[in-house]
């Protein structure tokens, strides 16, 4: 199994903020898992899905880091009720696949730049849908290294949130496939054309940084009445585009990510009385 040592983290992560790692394993099947079991016992150890809702300290992370970039292999399988996908698959690549198979309901997830299990981990979402709506069931590495498989009713998940109790690994996941909803061949590029119309996708970024307060109101319309719209820490400045999106301009570090977090959420406090809950994990 592949493994890296003193690697720049801010490599691995869209926001491109981040010191140096520890040691980072890229596991590739269950076998290589399985020899990660210590490792993964410890409470430190944290997994890396594609970096797209991740920023690391400027020190670095000195813990282990597991990737499942690699866990990927014999990736996507389907029949006509279900389909099986391993954590490691880009979001990108299983919407383009369902497309190209005429699979219904999964266009939403095309523009999130993350991975099959950092959406499980985040119950990732878009244009009103969420990745956990589609789980018949999952198979997951529990803290004691060993192997469960979880039904959907059996794991509690709200809006951005999974309640993962002893879960520290999602492996792989089995969508369903919706019969009735009808195929609608323009809805993926529909969706990709609204994300580059009103986000700022080119740019380094996390994407939104802080979680809607509420079904009716959002991050954004709060930050944008505040009249944020000039401020810049170091080199992390709130996007014109999307003011939830904080932009790195290749000079911010995680300091100034921080602080422009920090800043944002005492204005909103005192402006409206709502404490904004961060989106992003910074290690
Ligand atoms: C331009 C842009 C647009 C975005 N748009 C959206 C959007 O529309 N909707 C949305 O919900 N999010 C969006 N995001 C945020 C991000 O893409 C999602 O949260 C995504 O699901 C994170 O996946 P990842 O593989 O990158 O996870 P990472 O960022 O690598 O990890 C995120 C968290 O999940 C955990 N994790 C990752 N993989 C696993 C696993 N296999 N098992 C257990 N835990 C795991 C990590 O430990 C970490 O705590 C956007 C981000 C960007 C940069």
């Amino acid at each position: 199994m592949k493994t890296l040592k003193q690697v720049p983290l801010k490599d691995y992560t869209t926001i491109r903020i981040g010191g140096e790692s520890s040691d980072i394993y890229f596991p590739e099947s269950i076998d290589d898992l399985i020899l990660l079991k210590n490792i993964i016992a410890s409470k430190k150890t944290i997994i890396l899905g594609k970096g797209s809702n991740i920023a690391f300290k400027d020190h670095g992370y000195k813990h282990s880091i597991i990737s499942l970039k690699y866990f990927n292999k014999n990736k996507i399988d389907d029949n006509t009720h279900q389909i099986n996908v391993m954590a490691g698959v880009s979001c990108a690549r299983f919407a383009k696949y369902c497309h190209k198979n005429y699979i219904s309901g999964y266009e939403f997830i095309h523009g999130i730049p993350g991975s099959i299990g950092g959406a499980l981990a985040m119950n990732a979402g878009a244009f009103g849908d969420d990745i956990w709506n589609h789980v018949i069931s999952v198979r997951c590495i529990l803290n004691n290294g060993s192997v469960k498989n979880f039904m959907r009713n059996e794991i509690k998940t709200s809006y951005r949130l999974v309640n993962k109790f002893n879960i520290k690994i999602f492996l792989d996941v089995i969508f369903s496939i919706d019969k009735h909803i009808k195929f609608d061949k323009l809805l993926l590029s529909k969706y990709s054309k609204n994300r580059t119309d009103t986000q700022p996708i080119k740019q380094w970024s996390s994407g939104c940084i802080f979680k809607n307060p509420s079904k009716d109101i959002s991050a954004s319309s709060l930050i944008d009445s505040a009249n944020l719209e000039k401020v810049k820490i170091g080199g992390i400045y709130i996007s014109k585009k999307h003011c939830n999106y904080l932009i790195n301009d290749g000079s911010g570090t995680c300091q100034d990510l921080e602080e422009l977090i920090r800043y944002i959420r005492n204005r909103i406090k005192n402006k409206y009385n709502i404490l904004l809950d961060k989106e992003i994990c910074i290690y």
